[in-house]
């Protein structure tokens, strides 16, 4: 039997619900009919025995192993209980009758003369870690490489990746939020214009062809087994997402086993740099920015009752100040909400000053769109929630966290806020300011942190 090239490009290394493809239903099942394709249940009941009998469910496309997760229910198609398994929910139902297909036949051909096509220069820092990441992929070691906000992260990865490419390999970079996947994708597809590259994400369009380099949220490497000879998990630890252990398990699970593990992130935390330690992984430090300039200090503003004056429809007075101050002058601003609710009310009130002010949040289908116009300087500022807290950037960004006391800013998220002022070498200052009903340990923590990280980054005979 002659392999159809798409069925192998498309499988290989995916896990995939038997009836549920994007290939004609008849041809499929002559694959698995001719062993191409392993099967398994979706989930596996293990029935125990103790004192009383017990029913325990696990999900063979997620890993999911919290019980409460599971749904039992009468099943229409084989008239039986069922379960289904609600955490991969949103990408298609995943049940107790149904079939998940690994292709076990030919591999999909790689070829290795991927072109980098960056003329870029690196900071000696920045050398430095690429030099690193490349060593400890070489000797498929585990990595962390710990840069700063600005400091050119992505860059840093480019000769890695190449590396990487061009010994066949294939390589997945993964993040938790889409936001980052759509921001990576064309950058990515410039400097390797010779590479198939897929983004993935929720309602992604349609990609074809085997891609030996994947950029994909963390979600939608579910759909992934046993496929990566290289994997970089960007923003590691970003809020709300740590690399936490169901991540860890996600990317045990798509990685081949000895395939190394690189982070990339501005935060570490405590677990994760003792984890490094430990286990030796590879280093990398960057405390400075790409264009040699500090990490802006947030400041402090008292906002007292910001929330009440909100609800009865007034901007309270210093940031009516503050965003007339950032209109009057043309520059572009973020306003960080706690919560959707308040930022709602808010925007009514914002539009007062000047219609041009948009809001954003998770769910906003346009997101893309309005993250679009503040670059493109078709509007002045956007209201967000945390959402935007990373992986943008906007030249000569003025930001405002509203409620900056609030449990949902944490000291890494305050961190990452920060970071996004100051980023273009043309604009390296910028206003980040904390509006704030009582100052917290997180907010100063997160203004130590920046404090420290300058330090390091502006030795004693630099000046920054
Ligand atoms: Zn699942």
């Amino acid at each position: 039997m002659i392999i159809e090239p798409q069925i192998r490009d498309f499988f290989a290394g995916r896990i995939w619900t038997r009836y549920n493809t994007p290939f004609p239903q008849s041809k499929v099942d002559t694959y698995i009919l001719r062993n191409y394709f392993t099967t398994k249940k979706g989930i596996t009941i293990r029935t125990k025995v103790l004192i009383f009998q017990r029913t325990h469910f696990t999900c063979n496309r997620c890993q999911n192993k919290i019980q409460q997760e599971f749904v039992q229910y009468t099943c229409a198609k084989c008239e039986k209980e069922c379960v289904y398994c609600r955490h991969c929910l949103n990408m298609g139902r995943v049940t107790s009758c149904t079939d998940l297909i690994s292709w076990i036949g030919a591999k999909p051909l790689t070829h290795k003369k991927h072109l980098l096509d960056w003329n870029g220069t690196f900071t000696e820092a920045q050398k430095e870690a690429a030099t690193q990441l490349v060593s400890s992929i070489k000797q498929k070691r585990n990595h962390l490489n710990h840069a700063v906000c600005g400091a050119g992260k992505t860059e840093i990865l480019f000769p890695a990746v190449h590396y990487a490419l061009n010994r066949g390999l294939r390589v997945c970079i993964a993040t938790p939020r889409t936001d980052v996947v759509l921001e990576l994708f064309p950058r990515f597809q410039k400097v390797f214009p010779k590479t198939n590259i897929h983004a993935l994400y929720g309602k992604a369009p349609k990609q074809t062809g085997f891609a030996q380099l994947v950029i994909s949220t963390t979600h939608q490497l579910f759909r992934f087994e046993n496929a990566f000879d290289v994997i970089i998990v960007d923003e590691a630890d970003a809020f709300p997402y740590t690399y936490d252990q169901a991540l860890q398990k996600a990317v045990h699970k798509v990685k081949k086993q000895d395939a190394p593990v690189a982070l990339v992130t501005a935060t570490p935390s405590p677990q994760i740099l003792a984890k490094q330690k430990k286990e030796k992984w590879g280093y990398s430090f960057i405390p400075k920015r790409y264009h040699g300039h500090p990490l802006p200090i947030p400041r402090y503003e008292s906002l007292w009752s910001y929330d009440k004056a909100i609800q009865k429809g007034r901007i309270p007075r210093k940031l009516r100040e503050w965003t007339n101050e950032k209109l009057s002058n043309q520059e572009p601003f973020l306003i960080f909400f706690p919560t959707i609710q308040l930022m709602e009310q808010a925007i009514p009130l914002f539009q007062q000053l000047d219609e041009r002010i948009l809001s954003v949040h998770a769910e906003d289908t346009d997101r893309k769109e309005k993250v679009m116009k503040l670059r493109n300087e078709q509007i002045l500022g956007l209201l967000t929630t945390t959402i935007l807290e990373r992986g943008i950037t906007i030249k000569n960004v003025q930001v405002a966290v509203v409620g900056a006391e609030s449990k949902i800013f944490t000291s890494s998220a305050l961190i990452q806020i920060s970071g996004r002022v100051g980023r273009n070498a043309a604009f390296p200052k910028g206003d980040i300011v904390f509006f704030h009903h009582g100052i917290t340990a997180e907010m100063d923590e997160a203004r130590n942190e920046i404090f420290r990280l300058n330090k390091e980054g502006f030795g004693k005979n630099e000046t920054p």
